[in-house]
């Protein structure tokens, strides 16, 4: 027999909590936008109103307790406007109206009658109580961070409950895990070191490309020593008030040191610890300055408290830094994260696997092989996508099937069946891709064709030669670079000897070809006219490569004319090398393309055989 609950009548105490809320939220609306039940004067942020301080847009300021009023200047398209903003306590704002020459004077007070004089000082403390009862009712906690903005936002992970993540969880980035298994040695017997007189790094700088496992590792190391995990990111600072971020760095540390043995983790450290001379949207002295002096303090001091404190960091873009942080005593200490290799993302994958259903024919180190360049957050994301590609087919178990679709989709992105080529477009896509693939084939090197596919798929691509190394490679020589320039002109040369003309779909492959013909010639001095000397400037890390383009050291005219008539010859020679092989391999070239134009995606085996028929140029 079921017994029914007495239903929970409010007490009265929580209605007359309620009541003050409403109250209160309705009076703050009140004041935050005074346009929806009075003045229609509009508010703006106060960044904004700084930015517009600064570049000079504002004549006139009128500066009250509770608002600041100011009118910006007309403009060629839109007339002189009035604007509010709310005050903050910010005793450097004379001074810059005043730099700014900008007029500005204190609001007249307030012509309000008495009672309104009455309400402004009985309502706010009611308005706080309220809310204040409201959210500290809400739960354990519930009130906690949302009224004192100094509190810090740093959570705190009870070592033991939160932090169960240990180096088994983080696989591929062996040699980052074992220099961090020294840091995990300090933190649990920092005596051992101390008593022989060494000093205990304080900061440690996880460097990598995002989606590497770099939080992963910090939780990791804290898992592994059983410490307290403080956790903080740079990009939550940004966006704050003056002297907020300093005060809240300065809270972290102290609750950090209370809680040593510890590791205080800070994400994004870029955010903060931009370099001071690269000026910031406030120029010289901003917010951004305040935080990482803070933080620079604070390292500083506890080195003298002998708390055992380890500061990680992340950040995937170490040359942004200011220098001051890289000093000895703070972030002295470097531990590149960076993305697997084949053995590592076998490993990942077997990882992630656990947490799902394997079917029988799944060969986790086949889509290691095929999954070059991926992070360990991609394998993770690849993993989970497959099982929902299983789910979605019901099927009981995921599929290698569905692993293999799941890269695509990782790769580039959902596959669009809707988006339609037309005809002509859908026949240039096809020699295309063919071009590239005869020509890669040809081309030989340590990649295999795996894949032609005129199925649009993403934003870009329109189609795509899916070629997959068959082992990692850290090193190529020469002839491999030129096998990788031809193929990826390939595309272009087959859109030529076909129609005769060529599309704008090249341009991507032209911009590959070129830079790596570039590479080739300044960096990796391989070219017989300049010699083997360095014309670039080298950029302080790998993955740097990939977004930088090339900057070239400062060289004379000449050698600058030299580097590009090299250039343009390594690029001509592999087109005419291209344009041979689909020469020769006219009727094949057309085979394939028809094939393709109706299956749409040629693979595996067939490819093979129609592969191997090429001829030799
Ligand atoms: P980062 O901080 O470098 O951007 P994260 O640590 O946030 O990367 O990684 C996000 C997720 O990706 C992790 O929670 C984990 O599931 C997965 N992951 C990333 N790198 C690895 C790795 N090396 N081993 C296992 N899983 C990883
Ligand atoms: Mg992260
Ligand atoms: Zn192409």
């Amino acid at each position: 027999m079921a017994i029914q609950d007495q239903p929970k009548r409010p007490t009265p105490r929580q209605i007359g909590n309620l009541v003050l809320a409403a109250a209160g939220v309705f009076l703050l609306i009140n004041l935050v936008a005074p346009g929806i039940f009075g003045s229609p004067i509009p508010q703006v942020p106060y960044s904004l109103f700084i930015h517009q301080v600064e570049s000079q847009a504002i004549d006139q300021v009128s500066i009250g307790q509770n608002q600041i009023r100011y009118r910006l200047k007309a403009s060629g398209d839109h007339p002189a406007q009035i604007l509010a903003t709310t005050p903050i306590f910010d005793l450097d704002l004379p001074k810059l109206l005043e730099a700014n020459g900008i007029e500005f004077a204190a609001a007249p007070p307030p012509r309000n009658g008495w009672f309104t004089n009455l309400l402004s000082w009985v309502v706010p403390p009611l308005i706080f109580v309220g809310i204040w009862r409201f959210l500290a009712n809400r739960g354990p906690g519930g009130g906690q961070g949302v009224l004192s903005i100094n509190q810090n936002k740093a959570r705190v992970y009870v070592p033991g409950e939160t932090t169960k993540i240990t180096f088994a969880d983080v696989a591929g980035v062996d040699e980052a895990k074992a220099e961090l298994v020294e840091i995990v040695d300090f933190l649990k017997s920092p005596d051992r070191y101390t008593q022989l007189g060494a000093r205990i790094p304080r900061g440690v700088l996880l460097v990598g490309p995002p989606g590497t496992g770099k939080t992963l590792l910090a939780k990791a190391v804290a898992g592994e020593a059983g410490v307290s995990f403080f956790s903080i990111s740079g990009s939550e600072f940004v966006e704050l008030f003056v002297g907020v971020g300093s005060a809240r760095v300065r809270d972290l540390f102290q609750q950090a040191k209370k809680e040593a043995p510890c590791i205080v983790f800070i994400d994004e450290l870029d955010a903060i610890g931009k370099s001071r001379s690269s000026g910031g949207f406030y120029g010289g002295n901003d917010e951004r300055e305040q935080t990482l002096n803070q933080l620079l303090t604070e390292m500083d001091g506890f080195s003298a408290s002998g708390a055992t404190v380890i500061v990680l960091a992340a950040t995937n873009r170490p040359e942004i830094l200011d220098p001051a942080l890289l000093r000895p005593g703070r972030f002295d200490r470097q531990v590149l994260v960076d993305r697997p290799d084949l053995a590592g993302r076998e490993r990942i994958l077997q990882i992630h696997a656990q947490k799902v259903k394997l079917g029988a024919d799944v060969n986790l180190h086949e889509i290691a092989a095929r999954t070059p360049g991926f992070a360990g957050a991609d394998l993770a994301n690849l993993v989970n996508e497959a099982a929902l590609l299983a789910a979605r087919n019901s099927r009981v178990a995921v599929a290698q099937a569905d692993l293999n679709e799941a890269i695509e989709r990782v790769v580039a992105g959902l596959e669009k069946k809707s988006r339609v080529l037309g005809e002509k477009e859908k026949k240039i896509v096809a020699y295309h891709e063919v071009g590239h693939a005869l020509v890669g084939y040809q081309m030989g090197g340590s990649n295999r064709i795996q894949k032609i596919s005129i199925v649009p798929r993403g934003m870009a691509a329109l189609g795509y030669t899916l070629q997959a190394p068959t082992e990692d490679r850290f090193l190529l020589d020469e002839q491999e670079l030129r096998g990788q320039i031809a193929t990826l002109l390939g595309g272009r040369s087959a859109e030529e000897i076909v129609f005769g003309s060529i599309t704008t779909g090249a341009a991507n492959d032209l911009q590959r070809a070129t830079d790596l013909a570039e590479r080739m010639v300044t960096s990796y001095g391989m070219s017989k006219v300049l010699g083997p000397l360095a014309y670039d400037r080298g950029s302080r890390s790998q993955f740097l490569e990939d977004q930088v383009p090339n900057p070239r050291r400062l060289v004379s005219d000449q050698t600058s004319m030299a580097i590009d008539q090299e250039v343009k010859e390594i690029v001509e020679m592999a087109h005419q090398q291209a344009l041979s092989i689909l020469k020769a391999n006219r009727d094949l070239l057309e085979t394939i393309s028809n094939q393709l134009l109706t299956t749409e995606v040629v693979e595996g085996e067939s490819l093979e055989k129609l592969l191997a028929q090429a001829v030799k140029a």
